[in-house]
């Protein structure tokens, strides 16, 4: 019996227990996915699951808002790929240690190869936000060779900067450009982008009648657009853009992604990710 969960807070629209109890029955594993809210800033509530894990009590656990940067001081050893990120989303023990993963840039990373396929040989692509799963993207592109410019609100500047910094040697020679989440800056933008990347909240259910993009100004011609926002699942992002005759995706693939690369981060169990996709639309 393995015994898997989620913390985070809230954690009442997460789907990540459809999607594991679905793994779990597909490799014909017995075990349980359960959910553990933590309020914002209770480390203690975060060390006694961690103690758990320890204690051989818990086998494996998923981190989501607002815990993915907290928990990096519980653990004892953090991935490369967590720590260049600056975040944890899946937690493993081996020998009662703790390991703190990242998957949510390897998810993004596969779930963007399906859906650009081919890309030109000088990739530029702008990314939306400057939050931990803007980080998560951002870390992911610059491995796959992007160009990559960020765009945010006046009053994440400073935030904006601290991610340019913490990536300026991985990002090397094509350094970073910062741009305002307004009409004025994104219309300098012109054409050649071939990518723009939502990683903000906008949009996400109860507020799906709001889009990032500003109003009134126009997409790049040719762009594609992924929206990290998988609920609802067209987003008013998606919708505009498609509109315009852009290509565009929800954050779906991704999060059934990462959630696969968890799950076999805790049992070394590989999922067909129909089956996966299959819980989600149940
Ligand atoms: P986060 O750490 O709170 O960062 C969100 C970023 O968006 C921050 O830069 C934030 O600025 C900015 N932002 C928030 N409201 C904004 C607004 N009205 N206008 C402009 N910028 C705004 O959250 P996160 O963990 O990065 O998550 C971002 C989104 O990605 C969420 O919707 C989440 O569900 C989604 N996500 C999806 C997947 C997936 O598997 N598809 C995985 C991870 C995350 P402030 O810091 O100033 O608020």
């Amino acid at each position: 019996m393995i015994h898997l969960g989620l913390i985070g807070y809230p954690l009442s629209h997460s789907l990540s227990p459809r999607i594991h109890e679905s793994a779990l029955a597909a490799v014909s594993l017995q075990g349980e996915y359960l959910l553990y809210p933590v309020a914002p800033g209770d480390i203690g509530g975060l060390a006694v699951l961690t103690m758990r894990m320890r204690a051989g009590e818990l086998q494996g656990l998923n981190v989501t808002i607002p815990h993915k940067q907290a928990i990096m001081s519980l653990m004892d050893e953090l991935t490369a790929c967590s720590q260049a990120i600056g975040a944890v989303n899946t937690v493993t023990v081996h020998d009662g240690k703790l390991i703190g993963h990242n998957t949510d840039a390897p998810g993004f990373q596969s779930d963007l190869a399906k859906f650009l396929r081919n890309t030109a040989a000088q990739k530029k692509a702008l990314v939306l936000g400057a939050g931990g799963a803007a980080r998560a993207v951002v870390y992911a592109l610059l491995r796959d060779g992007w160009k990559v410019a960020l765009a945010v609100r006046r009053a994440d500047l400073s935030q904006a900067r601290a991610l340019i910094e913490s990536f300026e040697p991985q990002a090397g020679a094509k350094s970073m450009d910062l741009l305002l989440l307004e009409s004025g800056d994104l219309d300098r933008l012109g054409n050649g982008l071939e990518l723009i990347v939502n990683a903000t909240p906008i949009g996400m259910f109860p507020d799906s009648e709001h889009s990032p993009w500003p109003q009134g100004c126009p997409f790049p011609k040719g762009a594609a657009v992924y929206d990290l926002v998988y609920n609802p699942r067209q987003t008013r992002l998606v919708r505009d853009a498609q509109a315009a005759g852009l290509r565009a995706k929800t954050g779906l693939g991704m999060l059934v992604e990462q959630a696969a690369l968890s799950f076999a981060c805790w049992t070394g169990r590989d999922v067909a990710r129909e089956i996966l996709f299959a819980a989600v639309e149940a």
